[in-house]
This record gives structure tokens, sequence and C-alpha cells, in this order.
């Protein structure tokens, strides 16, 4: 039974709800819902943490978030088997990628944060400069994709700049959050300045509406991002939004043919296509479009499936193979469940053909292993049916022409572009999305920026007439 962590205690209070393993579908552990009390009582421990954690030295809490990295590598394998329970994902990504990076996030906000200049402007007679503090309480929601490496990469941020947090992980992915409040306990955090609830259905909306919090972050559903604005919106809280995607690839005839196919599979199928950044709109150019689609049919059919995360989500992914046909899609390969995965919540790696650009399959998130596949005949082109969405989270390009990749590049409207590869983060570098895909950005200063405000001190310097 995974209880609270509230002002360094656990805390069993509110009602139960169940948390199911996606490979098998049954029932994986029994977790306490945060009801008002429950929410009220989080907010308060940590507004009363809040002000002792701001007056620490940034150097001192960059002291604590290494701490923290260290206390997560010493609970490196309890971790994994967590993350792996909750989500089914492969245990060579959570161990190469999810996890560590949990501790990484933390070693590098302690650097940047620690290191970071304020800033001052000089004129004659003037002397203008900004001492940043923390928002106080924020709210850190987050999704079940990436539940470790999303959390940790928000709540570094948030706790080096000075505030304390309340966290509520998804209802589906709730152990990996457990463990990280006891690697709190454990490595002796001050108590309050991180609390943990879970939730299913009101939590989210109770935390971010408390009048004690100060600011929110969510990464989740367009859909869900703008309730949460509007519910904000009396108290003008600050929010940071990383939403949905329907992330476009470019592929030109002159790329390496062989890097792009190996690079779409991983950008489409990674993760069970449940990640933000996947890509789920194809366009290629007409000399190798045929033989890509033949590549990456072939390709999709050696991809191990992945559960998608619930019941729910997996009959949401099939409603859109579903919908693809009815639609009159051709499907290259997939667009079902796996004969011998009948249990759990699997679902096809599926390459479909043939929609038209405004289908609803080519135009809302999916959210599962999936790609559309189009042609296209010039840059031009390209450009726009990449454009011609909603969202503007990510976008790759592969090219061998150094000028079309910088043209392309520059023209996609994405917070976020590769060339010739995906993924790859330099986590000092802003990260998010344009258009419905988000506000504001994570990573670095930009992280920082949003979880202080800044004071700007501005003195007038009598002239000496020494
Ligand atoms: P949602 O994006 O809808 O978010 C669910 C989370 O938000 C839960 O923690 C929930 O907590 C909280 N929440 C819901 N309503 C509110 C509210 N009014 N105020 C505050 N918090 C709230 O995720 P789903 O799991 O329903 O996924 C739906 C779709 O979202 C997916 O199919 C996918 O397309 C997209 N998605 C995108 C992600 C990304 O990385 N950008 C990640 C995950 C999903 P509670 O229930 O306790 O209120």
């Amino acid at each position: 039974m995974l209880t609270h962590f509230i002002g360094g205690e656990q805390v069993a209070q509110g009602p139960v709800f169940p948390v199911y393993d996606p490979v098998t579908g049954s029932v994986l552990r029994q977790v306490h819902e945060a009801d008002s009390a429950v929410v009220d009582r989080a907010v308060q421990a940590a507004r009363a943490a809040a002000p002792g954690w701001a007056a620490l030295p940034v150097t001192e809490r960059a002291a604590w978030m290494r701490r923290l990295a260290d206390g997560i590598e010493a609970r490196f394998d309890d971790l994994v088997a967590a993350e792996i329970a909750d989500t089914g994902k492969p245990l060579e990504q959570t161990r190469t990628l999810d996890i560590p990076r949990g501790a990484a996030n933390f070693r590098a906000f302690a650097e940047i944060a620690a290191q970071r200049p304020d800033d001052a402007f000089h004129l004659p007679g003037v002397l203008s400069y900004t001492v940043r503090r923390p928002l106080g309480v924020v709210a850190v929601i987050v999704p079940w994709n990436l539940p470790f490496l999303l959390m940790t990469w928000k709540l570094a941020p948030a706790l080096v700049a000075g505030n304390a947090v309340v966290v509520k992980p998804s209802e589906n992915t709730p152990s990996s959050a457990a463990l990280f409040a006891e690697i709190c306990a454990e490595v002796g955090l001050p108590a309050g300045v991180v609390n943990v609830i879970y939730g299913y259905g009101t939590a989210g909306q109770l935390l971010v509406e408390h009048p004690g919090v100060d600011g929110v972050t969510f990464t989740g559903s367009t859909r869900t991002g703008s309730t949460i604005m509007r519910s904000v919106s009396d108290r003008v809280k600050p929010v940071s939004f990383e939403l949905g995607g329907k992330n476009a690839g470019v592929i030109f005839a002159d790329c390496d043919l062989d890097r792009a196919v190996d690079g779409t599979v991983k950008s489409v199928f990674t993760n069970g296509g449940q990640v933000c950044l996947c890509t789920e709109r194809l366009y290629v150019e007409r000399p190798i479009f045929e033989e890509f689609c033949a590549r990456l049919a072939a390709r999709a059919q050696t991809v191990e499936p992945q559960p998608m995360i619930s019941a729910e989500h997996r009959q949401k992914v099939l409603s859109y193979y579903e919908l693809a046909r009815s639609e009159g899609a051709k499907i290259l390969t997939g667009g079902g469940v796996p004969a011998d995965r009948e249990a759990g919540y699997f679902v096809e790696p599926t390459v479909v053909t043939g929609l038209s650009e405004d289908s609803r399959f080519n135009t809302e998130e999916i959210f599962g292993p999936v790609c559309h596949v189009a042609p296209f005949d010039t840059e031009s082109q390209a450009v726009d049916l990449a454009n011609a969405s909603e969202y503007g989270l990510a976008a790759t390009v592969w090219t061998g022409s150094l000028d079309r990749a910088h043209r392309v590049a520059q023209r996609l409207e994405a917070g976020l572009v590769w060339v010739n590869t995906w993924y790859l983060r330099d986590l000092r570098t802003p990260f998010g999305g344009v258009k419905l895909s988000g506000i504001g950005r994570e990573g670095g200063t930009q992280s920082l920026d949003f979880y202080s405000e800044p004071t700007t001190i501005t003195i007038k310097l009598e002239q000496s007439d020494a």
C-alpha cells in the first residue's frame, strides 16, 4: 500500500485505488488517494518548509541536489524495478535512460544554479541589479510515460531555485515517486521541502487550485493543460506546460537512408510511441517514398511490442487503428493486437499511408507506436506539410545537405528540431513547444527562470567630487 509523504512522514489517509500491471492487466498495488484534507495538509507542510529552504545559500541547496543524486544511485535497482513494474518498459531503456537521467537532472541543475550570476546593469550614476526569489510552493504534476525522468526534470530546478514542492504523480505510475520520497528521507532532506501525494480524478485539480500553491508545472495533454490554466487564472499563478504533440519527420532523398530508417524507427516506436517527442507524421521525398515505406514497415515488424500504460489508453490507440481503416488508409504493417499478447495492454507497431492531411488520424495526438507516411515533391511543400499542425513540439529532418538542414530546421514551427538524429538532449538547452504544445521552456536557466521571480534593485549613485 502506497501512502502519501507529507512533512517527512508517511501518511495513510484518504480512500484507496488500484494500480494495474500493464503487462498482465492484473492489480499491482493499492494506493491512497488524496482528498481535499490530504492536499491541504501537503500544501501546509510545504508552506511551513519553504522559508527555511529558500533562505539557504544556493550552494547549500546545490549540495542537497547532489545528495539526492547519490541517493538515487544508491537505490538504482529498486527504482529500475519500480518503474518497470508500473510501465512495462524494457529493462535496457530503464537502466540506461530513465533512472540515470533522474540522477543527472539533479547534478545538472545543481551546477547550473550554483554558477548562475545575477544580472547587473550600469549607467553613469545608476546601478541596477536583479535578485531572484523562489515562487514559494510549486505543484508538480507528472505524467505516466517517463515518470521518474520527468518528475526529476521538474523537481531539480524547482528545489535548487529554493521552492518547496507538492508532487502528484500519475495514478498509473506512482511507484518511483514513492521511492523518491523514501530517498528524500534517507538523505535527510528537511521535512516538508518535498511532499508526494497520489490521486485519481480530483487530486490534481484540488492541488493546483489550492491558494497555498504559488506555481504549477505540468506535462500531459493539451486539454488538461488548458483546464489547469483556466482554473488558476483567477490567482494569475505562473504555469509551465509541456503538452501534446503531432511531431513531423521530414526525410529528403539526399539523406543517408540507413540512418534515416534507423532513426525514424526509434522516433516512432520508442517507449511504445508514448513519448511526447515521438514522430507520428512522416513526409518522405517522392523518389525514395516506396523504398522508405517498405523498409520502415519491415523494421516495424521487428520491434518488440511494449504495453500501453492502461486498458483505457490501449483502447484509445486501437480506436485510431480502426479510424485509419474506416478513413481508407493502407495499413503497411500492424493495425491490431499482437497475436501472443492478448493479456496486458499491447498493441502492434503500426505504419499507415494514404490518409488526407486533415484526417483525424493525421491531426490528433495518438501517443502510440504508430505513424502515417506521405510523399512530398519540394522542400517548401515539405515544410508546409510539417507546419500544418496545431501542435509544435518537435520535428526531425533527415538530409545530406548542410544548407538544406539549416534552411528547413529554421522554418519548422517547433520548439525542438533534430537533424539526422532524434532525442539527443543537452540539459542546458531550452526544451518545450510552440502552439498547442505548451507554454514556457524547461531546461538550463529557462527552468530556473520559471521557478523564480526577479526583483530589480536600482540605486542612484551620487558622483563624488573628489
Ligand atoms: P492528462 O494529460 O489528462 O493528465 C492527467 C494528469 O493530470 C493526472 O495526474 C491528473 O490528476 C491531472 N489532472 C487532470 N485534470 C486536472 C485538473 N483539472 N487540474 C489539475 N490536474 C489535473 O493525461 P492522461 O493520462 O489522461 O493522458 C491523456 C493524453 O495525454 C494521452 O493519450 C496523451 O495523448 C497525452 N499525454 C501527453 C504527455 C506528454 O508527455 N506531453 C504525457 C502523458 C499523456 P488527477 O486525476 O488526480 O486530477
